[in-house]
């Protein structure tokens, strides 16, 4: 599919206004016209006008952005080779792992749980550092990725799933449950593992696509916990995320540990379906 993409603008239509060719621009897989009530409203990702980007194909050398003006941000200036990842990683990734802490309700002093450490998971590690988090507990069996999870803003990490991961959550949490859980998987076990690792009246943010995911209402009422997600609005997110790239103040492009040139794209897929890499980059 190709979701992230960011580059240098080529061309424009006629009715672009904002953004001009040979700006270095960041744009995300939903196109929004960022005007509309539901984007005025935060969530650009379910834009009344929006267009699926990620369905054109961005891993390419050229890409059409509809309705540029509302989707696609500028930086400041064009970045050097050393900014790309992380802008890269703004365009989905990152936008998805921010919204994944936003929408558990990640607050300062808070205790958060992630549940899967792709490259979503470990950047929600990382917004939920930057959103105030006191005690972050990453869920994860590898070793690499622990290590990048505790560089991110990891307190703890919980290897064990299921009820055994549930188990050592609330073990960690002196019973209670973590106060907001960012479900970053997208299958029955870890939504699961997700709300019942939730204390009462705490969120889980759910970003991970459900495959097969049926959740018992008696369950989820009994529970008190409240539950959010979707398509990530990266929009919503990305100046302040470019921002807080341009300044280095977050290192998001980490998560990119294979690089590669656009034809050898099958050998990318084939390595993260492996888990031989967390996230390959292209490079056109
Ligand atoms: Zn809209």
């Amino acid at each position: 599919m190709g979701h992230e993409y960011c580059g240098i603008v080529e061309e424009v239509g006629g009715e672009v206004s904002t953004v001009t060719p040979g700006q270095f621009v960041v744009g995300s897989f939903f196109a929004s016209d960022n005007t509309c009530p539901h984007c005025r409203a935060g969530y650009q990702s379910s834009c009344q006008h929006r267009e699926n980007v990620g369905a054109n194909g961005a891993q390419a050398q050229l890409l059409r952005v509809p309705l540029a003006d509302g989707t696609l941000v500028a930086t400041p200036d064009v970045p050097g080779s050393d900014l790309l990842p992380s802008l890269l990683a703004a365009s989905d990734v990152l936008g998805t792992g921010w919204w994944a802490a936003v929408a558990a309700g990640v607050q300062p002093g808070k205790t958060v749980a992630v549940v899967g450490d792709g490259a979503v998971g470990l950047l929600g590690v990382l917004a939920a550092r930057e959103l105030g988090a006191e005690r972050i507990i990453a869920m994860s069996r590898h070793e690499s990725r622990q290590k990048l999870a505790r560089e991110y803003g990891a307190t703890d990490i919980v290897t064990e799933r299921g009820d055994q991961g549930v188990a050592r959550i609330t073990d960690l949490t002196d019973g209670l449950g973590a106060d907001a859980v960012l479900e970053c998987v997208g299958t029955s076990e870890s939504m699961s593992q997700a709300l019942r690792s939730t204390r009462p009246g705490g969120g889980v943010g759910v970003v991970g696509v459900p495959h097969g995911v049926s959740i018992d209402g008696q369950e989820l009422f009994y529970s008190h916990v409240r539950v959010q997600g979707g398509p990530a609005p990266v929009r919503r997110f990305l100046p302040d995320l470019i921002d807080l790239i341009w300044t280095r103040r977050i290192d998001p492009g980490q998560v990119f540990d294979l690089t590669l040139p656009l034809d050898q794209v099958a050998e990318g897929y084939a390595a993260m379906d492996e888990r031989r890499a967390i996230k390959t980059l292209l490079q056109p």
